[in-house]
């Protein structure tokens, strides 16, 4: 059986079209894995890296992707979480050992040994893939299928730095979130519906009123000043000026979380910026719980993303549009 998939053989500027549109075997499973046919896949910021190559490759050629939402077709001999007919999500963590100190500790998210969905394993640009027993999650019954694919790195990997503000814990505070993107007009929705003050910076006029629209209870340009300091920022632009104006609007023993797999060189960082015990912290992949709670946040509270769609062949044009700023919420690729 043959499928279609994009293919990256060498990264380059997506606009000169590197992902090249190729008739493969459909992959075999072993004995805990699963065959997943292919729905949707989601387009993330950090394909584009992998695709330009910002993100050093791990493996040529490669599929990228890594916001699947599929339906299990065959299951290998050990699979017992899920049958077949059953619709799944398969996120950025493919697998992780379960061993290794991080995985003992909860973080499953920095594992020695773990393989990334779309980067160290083929992922989502295809009609079919092949996923790990206990790495597919079940999708919200409230969200189509195109719908459900930026729950799983926007939403989950947003989700992950919206944890680690420790807001959630706290129950109260001022969200700052910069750049409003994929992730950010989810997280904005999740961020409200648990009870936090969400403020949005944006350098398009268009996003402010969109952030707005969301729910946001101050919208503003990047560079201009809120009415409160901020307890807490999440920065979702990969772009480090951006991350010095989140500094700059922090309160005392606030957190900046930077939710971006990359950064610009930070060139100059002024001490006072992090004085009376300000935080930064990163953030690193998705773990499964991080996954799980989202998708679950999502049904409770009916957080839907707003979403562009285009088709598989299409995902050298869906890349370029995010990486000009063209898209509106979040591209995915609707496979069947
Ligand atoms: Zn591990
Ligand atoms: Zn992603």
């Amino acid at each position: 059986m043959v499928m279609k998939a994009m293919v990256l053989y060498k990264p380059g500027p997506v606009e000169n079209e590197p992902l090249i549109l190729e008739d493969r075997d459909v992959p075999e499973i072993g004995r805990d894995e699963v065959l997943l046919e292919i729905k949707c896949c989601g387009v993330c910021r950090t394909d584009l890296h992998i695709v330009e190559g910002e993100l050093k490759p791990i493996k040529l050629p490669v599929i990228p992707g890594h916001q699947v939402v599929a339906v299990v077709k065959e299951v290998g001999k050990d699979v017992d979480d899920v049958s077949v007919g059953d619709r799944v999500g398969v996120p950025w963590l493919y697998w992780a050992c379960g061993k290794c100190k991080y995985c003992r500790r909860g973080l499953e998210n920095l594992c020695e040994h773990a393989l990334f969905t779309g980067y160290s394993v083929d992922g989502g640009y295809a009609e079919y893939m092949v996923a790990k027993k206990g790495f597919v999650h079940p999708l919200p019954k409230t969200h189509d299928d195109c719908h459900a694919a930026p729950l799983l790195c926007a939403g989950a990997v947003g989700y992950r730095a919206l944890r680690l503000t420790g807001l959630v814990d706290r129950g109260e505070g001022v969200l700052g979130l910069f750049g409003f993107g994929a992730s950010a007009h989810l997280i904005l929705q999740a961020a409200k519906a648990l009870g936090l003050k969400v403020y949005v910076f944006t350098h398009s006029p268009w996003k402010i009123e969109y952030a707005y629209k969301l729910g946001a209870d101050w919208a503003g340009e990047t560079r201009s000043n809120p009415p409160m300091k901020l307890d807490a920022a999440i920065v979702f632009a990969p772009v480090s000026w951006v991350f010095i104006e989140a500094l700059k609007k922090l309160d005392k023993g606030g957190r900046v979380v930077l939710g971006e797999i990359y950064m610009t060189p930070i060139e100059k960082l002024d001490y006072s910026l992090l004085w009376y015990e300000r935080e930064v912290k990163t953030t690193a992949n998705v773990t499964r719980r991080d996954v799980r709670e989202f998708l679950e946040l999502a049904e409770k509270h009916y957080i839907m993303p707003d979403i562009t769609i285009y088709k598989l062949e299409e995902a050298n044009k869906a890349l370029s549009d995010l990486k000009h700023g063209k898209i509106k919420g979040q591209a995915v690729l609707r496979i069947k």
